[in-house]
């Protein structure tokens, strides 16, 4: 089993790597994000470490770069913060497990064995906020179990929102990624079609997931008090 350690703190990776030697497995160890992010979509790793204050890339943005590449491999999240928005960003992103900390390294080796056991368990073809269901395979959208139809653009819309949720999108990045266009603020483009969006997959139902920035963008995430 071979386990990728990212970490910039000299002690804590050393000290992480040693045990995680010493318990029989494979470790390595990068000392920043772009290090790790680098070593992680090209080691072939069983499980990521990582740390979520890097230097040259953050953790999140490690994650959801791996996340984006469609690679499933657990991650387990390491932080000095323990605040509980961050541990439920980490999770949204795509974290299977979070520690604060500091902790005891049995502890972390039981969530290490703990996730190795239950390995791969994501499925990369679903995507998911509530109760909307994106299958990415079919190409197939419900929400609370009935199907709804969308055009492609529209689609690529809310893959979009749902593989970035909680994140504020700005209309720029949406034009850049959905319609492969330089953003131009003369044009209500985005704008109609967030509209035609909503209508199809949050006015009907509840909680409305797709919210409104104003001046910024769209975000979408799942309501903490519907
Ligand atoms: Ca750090």
């Amino acid at each position: 089993m071979k386990i990728l350690i990212v970490e910039d703190e000299p002690k804590t990776g050393d000290y992480l790597r040693k045990g995680l030697v010493e318990a029989g497995f494979v470790a390595d160890l990068a000392r920043d994000g772009l290090d790790g992010l680098h070593l992680a979509l090209n080691g072939d790793y069983d499980l990521i470490v990582l740390d979520v204050m890097l230097p040259s890339m953050d953790g999140w943005d490690v994650l959801q770069t791996v996340r984006q590449s469609g690679l499933t491999t657990p991650v387990i999240f390491l932080t000095a913060r323990d605040r509980v928005e961050d541990k439920v960003r980490g999770l949204e992103l795509g974290a299977d497990d979070y520690l604060v900390k500091p902790f005891a390294f049995s502890e972390f080796l039981a969530r290490v064995r703990t996730l190795l056991r239950r390995g791969k368990s994501q499925d990369p073809q679903t995507l998911r906020a509530a109760d909307l269901e994106m299958d990415l395979l079919r190409r197939r959208v419900s929400r609370a179990n009935v199907r709804v139809d969308l055009t492609a653009k529209e689609f690529a819309l809310l893959e979009l929102l749902l593989r970035r949720q909680g994140q504020v999108l700005p209309r720029s990045l949406i034009a850049s990624q959905v319609w492969d266009m330089n953003f131009d603020s003369d044009t209500n483009v985005i704008d109609v079609a967030v509209r035609r969006l909503r209508a199809k997959v949050d006015e009907p139902f509840d909680p409305k997931l797709i919210r409104t920035v104003r001046g910024m963008g769209y975000v979408l995430e799942v309501p903490e008090h519907p």
